[in-house]
């Protein structure tokens, strides 16, 4: 499965250096895992940090930062070690694995849950005639597969585990985070940073990772409790996009979901707006974004109701974030197994917090930006990112390479350098540096000419219009920092 956008925002990204394969030098490195250069990783930080501003700091939520390698009681408790497995099959000729389900899917073109018993994926696999898809061979039952990385620790080799997902240590650290003074519910908490997951066949460049950033959010509530009105009034008006029956999306404020029953509690309802609108602010098309409710057996295992948010690319719908209801099954499991007290007070009462969850794929997010704004009109290939949101914010240009010019542009680099993310670009012509710079989504450039030796003016040229304004050098750091700003939402 390909698409043109994907296959452009690929060579893209390897020619520009956004992102490419790790240990890429070695023949044999293992697939699905990817190295950030330096705008890939640029744009990835930018995306955190409006992620911060939008969704974390506009709801007051708590970012903590935990450990990446966790004991084994974690995943006892979690149900990750018995649950969380993909199904696989083998080839009996060459040998080869595969996911069960993505085989049939791509065979049968329909979404195969992966939920189903072992034995009915294989009655399909039978049913279809599925075989080997690099040799022909005939394929054995299926089996699961779990995809947790195992490490050992220390001269003993405790046993632990890469986590599978960043949530965990805000469940466990709950206990300490509550009793130093966060007590108030709902009680978000948040963390950005690495997960592992052992994939049968990772594919599609940052769709599909074996080690991979999320952004987390897990609210945890007493389920007796409403959401408190000011939030409540703050998103209630916001029309979320949701789908059903395959195609089609009903747009309809999130009040009006929780009054007809579409989205349960308005708990939900709301932080489904908070992504939702998120996503909108950073630049993804609004048309092409939809919150999809899950079926019976395509929920995780320990959801209660999930949404995907999905966002429509070349190779179809993308799920981007993963918002789970998770009930008390994540601090009820902890307890069970940690025998640690994991309850809370909340208007004298004694309870144990439920959840809800904002799992975000982050890499797949920065693939979507790329895709979703990389513009062609046969002439001029512009990355349109938000200005907020680009890897390189200014460039410097002297028109040409003598006469004093390259001394001026420099001197106005290095008055920008330290403030902003700036380039200096003297070499080819400026029609084609102002091609590259296009390319990889330079909002503005900054070219210092003849006039600018006489009257200390420069023009600065927008990416979009490619016109071009003269601003004074020494108005031109308050220029830029107006032109990047963040939209202001409330
Ligand atoms: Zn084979």
């Amino acid at each position: 499965m390909s698409g043109r956008a994907y296959d452009e925002v690929m060579e893209l990204a390897l020619r520009r250096g956004f992102y490419f394969p790790s240990c890429e030098i070695y023949d044999g490195a293992p697939a699905g895992f990817w190295d950030y250069g330096p705008l890939g990783n640029a744009l990835k930080n930018r995306y955190v940090e409006a992620w911060r501003r939008y969704v974390v700091r506009y709801d007051g939520m708590v970012e903590l930062d935990g450990s990446v390698i966790m004991a084994k009681d974690v995943f006892v408790a979690s149900g990750h070690l018995e649950s969380f497995a993909d199904p696989i099959t083998r080839c009996l000729r060459c040998g080869s694995v595969f996911r069960a389900d993505r085989l049939l899917q791509e065979k049968t073109g329909k979404i195969v849950p992966e939920r189903l018993p072992d034995s009915e994926i294989y009655a399909m696999i039978l049913r279809e005639g599925v075989r080997c898809p690099s040799c022909g061979g005939e394929l054995s039952e299926v089996t699961r597969f779990n995809m947790m990385f195992r490490v050992s620790v220390g001269g003993e080799g405790a046993e632990a585990y890469l986590r599978p997902e960043t949530c965990q240590s805000l469940f466990i650290d709950f206990l300490r985070v509550y009793k130093i003074g966060w007590s108030r519910f709902p009680l978000p908490l948040c963390q950005f940073g690495k997960s592992f997951r052992n994939e049968i066949s990772p594919r599609q460049g940052l769709l599909r990772l074996r080690e991979f950033y999320q952004a987390e959010v897990e609210v945890l509530f007493d389920p007796e409790d409403d959401l408190d009105e000011r939030r409540w009034a703050r998103l209630k008006d916001h029309r979320l996009r949701l789908a059903h029956d395959g195609e089609s999306v009903t747009e309809i404020t999130a009040e009006e979901a929780v009054r007809e029953g579409l989205v349960p509690m308005r708990i939900e309802a709301y932080y489904l707006a908070l992504i939702q609108r998120f996503y909108e602010i950073i630049g993804i098309d609004r048309t092409r974004i939809r919150l999809r409710r899950l079926g019976e057996d395509e929920k995780p295992f320990y959801a209660r109701e999930s949404w995907d948010l999905e966002v429509q690319t070349s190779l179809g719908w993308v799920e981007l974030v993963a918002c789970n209801y998770r009930g008390d099954y994540d601090l009820s499991g902890h307890m069970r197994v940690s025998g640690k007290d994991l309850t809370a007070y909340n208007r004298g009462r004694k309870f144990v917090p439920h959840v809800f969850e904002l799992s975000m794929g982050v890499d797949r997010s920065v693939y979507v930006l790329l895709e979703h704004n990389l513009t062609s009109d046969g002439r001029r290939r512009v990355l349109r990112l938000p200005p907020f949101l680009a890897p390189v914010q200014v460039a410097v240009l002297p028109l040409v390479d003598r006469d004093g010019l390259p001394e001026k542009a420099m001197e106005v680099y290095e008055a920008l350098r330290i403030d902003f993310d700036a380039v200096y670009e003297a070499d080819d012509t400026i029609g084609k540096r102002y091609r590259m710079l296009d390319e990889i989504g330079v909002p503005f450039c900054v070219t210092v000419d003849y006039q600018t030796l006489q009257d200390d003016t420069v023009t600065v040229r927008d990416r979009d219009t490619t016109r071009q304004e003269r601003v004074p050098v020494s108005e031109l750091k308050a220029w830029l920092s107006r032109a990047l700003s963040y939209p202001d939402v409330r």
